[in-house]
């Protein structure tokens, strides 16, 4: 005899906070056995981690500084302080 294996899909509506990471799987316990779940997310917004903002990627974000701009500021603002 063979075993078989099923494979179930779900399709749920689920609220998530996009700052968070998102997971792709995860181990639900049961008595008895245990067994991973795998999830694929459709129609994800862009999402901008920077200013935490639906509508657009870190890449294009406005309020965006790179180290180096954030890094001239505090100079500036040191040496403003000194003198
Ligand atoms: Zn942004």
């Amino acid at each position: 005899m063979f075993e078989r294996t099923f494979v179930y899909f779900v399709w749920v509506l689920v609220d998530i906070d996009l700052a968070n990471e998102l997971k792709n799987k995860m181990l639900f316990e049961r008595k008895g056995y245990a067994m991973f779940m795998c999830f694929d997310y459709e129609n994800l917004p862009q999402f901008c981690k920077n200013c935490n903002s639906v509508g657009h990627h870190e890449i294009k974000c406005r309020r965006y500084k790179s180290n180096e701009e954030e890094k001239n500021e505090e100079e500036k603002r040191k040496s403003e302080w000194e003198s």
